[in-house]
């Protein structure tokens, strides 16, 4: 086993904490304790995967594992006689979270409202399940938790005189949020009493992390605080600067509430690390960024919630044997459980999707690698087997049982309900798998959907996106063909179908089918992105060059298009454009491993080598086409250093395999 480096860890989950709303708070002074993390520590971007739907993400974040393997695919779940539905639920759970798996290895873990674990698991520790955050609403003095609340069940009589609800707060403890209170009307805005509410679920949340913390007792921590996301969907728009559609009554009395939020975690913050103590190591996370300032979608942060999250949330680490004031690259959420189980010297599941992030430490530890946790060994603390479940699974059986009459229906609302939660965790996992650029099997599911909901065209357009992902070029027509005749012929059907064209070396079919979508102005910067693409591979540049501005135009942080334009200036044989159009592109995203290997390519011809070198490496790092960055390496280290150009060259040739671990991390 490799060695232990960590005595124990706190792991502190901010949802939807962003850098871009934090920066400048860092640099007003706003937020010491997380100042003094960064300056000690590692802190970096933490891309996010898809679907930003946080029961997913955070599950992702405890298990290594994306939602396929975890199976939390969405806020609900149906109940298993149809009747209605659920918040998700811990027996759902399809594996290991980190928590059982320290169980397993003979760790103790605290885990505090984590998403989705009601009821509490039996692990070696303590759970609070994320019920105590919703029943600090209603919550009234002398009331008892309910079972599977907490575990152990004796722990209870601690916790519940730590709940607090929003009858607890007083205008002195709401004021820092809102210092213009007094002038709001309580009975026709409602918003002072939806902000109590979830600052009353932030202390709940803070107080019995506090109390457990301070116990010795403990190798392990997890708190999960959701304010900052509830924070932004309420308030983000009245967060200066103005934004239009916002009264400005409005924007004066709510203006604040954002950063008063993050200066409220950094508070909470403090406390937390006082208990925990110094020889603890720290890592604070979020699943997502949030919009704000110019990229706010609307004045209304409810409308599509979900396209208020950022691509981006925040990493940070601090403690014992920690590098301090680095910066960490190409992180994603589902390093967290591998990093943690490393820091335990603990190995690393080969069937997690996460990676190491063994840079973090002044001496890099080795790591071990099993198959899975999967398999019992010994009490993982998990709950026991009849309790476990698969809620779609059961729910279209039971769907099937009641179909067939075997059952008498549930009433109408709740068998909707339960429909609609079905359909929104199936189209969850596809995405997921999708995104995750395993199209051969997301392809049966987007079949599946297709087949059970022949009304919505969109499954069957995912259908033929992925045949022409698998370049399967006959099956990808024949979706295409199935679509109906407005989408076949809008923007988004025609560029479908000129990819086959390229795909099938058609290449005169794909330019005129690209030059009738390109007659009519197109609606986004994605459709453009797309079109430039086209005009890329049938060699047609100058109308290529069109249309990557013209989505910078309807997008001017659109990195995809100044990779576009990248690609475009190194067909055209101009290096340094190349560079400048890849350095754009990898400023607005660094994660994007072909902008970086494009960067590296305009190096290069510039004959900036020592730069390009690091491009490379960079996009290798990220999981990008492995076998040709090595080729490149070799060659450029050929003359100035001859065994690392070996190295590369052999690992071009033959180790395909010796970075699977790296490449696995990144699918
Ligand atoms: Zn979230």
């Amino acid at each position: 086993m490799s060695k232990r480096l960590a005595k124990r860890v706190l792991l502190i989950g901010w949802d939807a904490a962003d850098w871009k709303v934090i920066r400048p708070l860092l640099a007003e002074g706003k937020m010491p304790t997380l100042a003094g993390l960064i300056q000690n520590g590692v802190s970096g971007n933490l891309a996010t995967i898809q679907p930003m739907l946080s029961p997913m993400l955070w599950n992702s974040i405890a298990t290594g594992k994306r939602a396929d393997k975890h199976g939390i695919c969405s806020f609900v779940e149906p109940l298993g006689d149809l009747s209605g539905i659920r918040p998700v639920a811990s027996t759902s759970r399809a594996c290991k979270a980190i928590w059982n798996i320290l169980t397993q290895a003979g760790l103790t873990s605290n885990v505090v409202s984590w998403f989705a674990s009601h009821p509490a698991e039996p692990i070696r520790g303590a759970i609070v399940s994320d019920r105590i955050a919703a029943l600090s609403a209603t919550w009234t003095d002398g009331a008892k938790l309910p079972d599977g609340t907490v575990h152990p069940a004796a722990l209870a009589d601690q916790l519940e005189p730590l709940i607090v609800s929003p009858g607890d707060l007083d205008a002195a403890a709401l004021i820092p949020f809102i210092p213009r209170a007094a002038e709001i009307d309580q009975d026709r805005d409602d918003r002072l009493v939806k902000l109590a509410g979830i600052v009353a679920r932030a202390s709940t949340v803070q107080a019995t992390a506090c109390q457990l913390a301070q116990r010795d007792d403990w190798d392990f921590m997890a708190v999960y605080y959701s304010a900052i996301d509830e924070f932004g969907h309420h308030f983000m728009p009245y967060h200066p600067p103005h934004v239009e559609g916002i009264g400005e009554r409005d924007a004066a009395i709510y203006g604040e509430a954002i950063s008063s939020c993050y200066r409220f975690h950094d508070m909470m913050l403090e406390a937390l690390l006082a208990y925990a103590g110094p020889e603890t190591t720290v890592l604070l996370v979020s699943d997502h960024g949030f919009h704000h300032s110019n990229r706010r979608p609307s004045a209304d942060a409810w409308q599509h919630p979900e396209t208020w999250h950022r691509e981006f949330g925040i990493v940070c680490v601090h403690g014992p044997g920690i590098r301090r004031g680095v910066d960490l690259y190409g992180a994603t959420l589902l390093d967290v459980t591998p990093t943690i189980l490393g820091l335990f010297g603990l190995p690393i599941g080969s069937d997690m999707d996460g990676r190491p992030w063994l840079e973090i430490c002044e001496a890099p530890p080795s790591v071990d690698y099993i198959e899975s946790w999967e398999p019992d060994a010994g009490d993982a603390g998990m709950h026991r087997e009849e309790f476990r479940e698969d809620p779609i699974g059961s729910a279209l059986v039971m769907r099937q049982l009641i179909d067939l009459g075997y059952l008498s229906p549930t009433s109408e609302d709740g068998r909707a309900q339960c429909e609609q939660a079905i359909k929104d965790a199936r189209i969850n996992r596809a995405v997921a798998v999708t995104s995750s650029r395993r199209v051969a099997s997301a392809l049966p599911l987007w079949q599946e959907l297709a087949e059970n909901y022949p009304e919505e065209p969109g499954f069957q357009f995912q259908v033929a996106s992925c045949h022409l992902r698998l370049s399967q070029w006959k099956d990808c027509d024949d979706a295409i063909a199935r679509l109906p005749q407005k989408l076949r012929e809008s923007p988004h059907g025609r560029l479908l179908e000129a990819a086959v064209a390229v795909g099938e070396e058609r290449l005169g079919d794909a330019l005129a089918i690209a030059r009738t979508v390109d007659a009519a102005p197109l609606k986004d910067a994605g459709l453009y992105n797309q079109l430039g693409q086209l005009f890329l591979s049938t060699c047609a540049w100058d109308e290529a060059e069109a249309a990557f501005r013209n989505a910078l135009d309807s997008q001017a942080e659109s990195s995809v298009a100044f990779d576009g334009l990248a690609q475009l200036s190194l067909r055209r044989g101009d290096s340094t454009a190349a560079v400048e159009h890849a350095l754009s592109a990898v400023e607005l995203t660094h994660f994007f491993p072909a902008a970086h290997f494009h960067l590296g390519e305009g190096l290069s011809g510039a004959g900036r080598d020592a730069e390009a070198i690091a491009a490379y490496e960079t996009a290798l790092g990220m999981g990008f086409d492995p076998q040709s960055i090595h080729e490149r390496l070799a060659t450029l280290y050929r003359l100035r250093n001859p065994a690392k150009a070996a190295q590369h060259r052999a690992r071009s040739q033959s180790s395909y395999s010796e970075s699977r671990g790296l490449i696995a991390g990144r699918r």
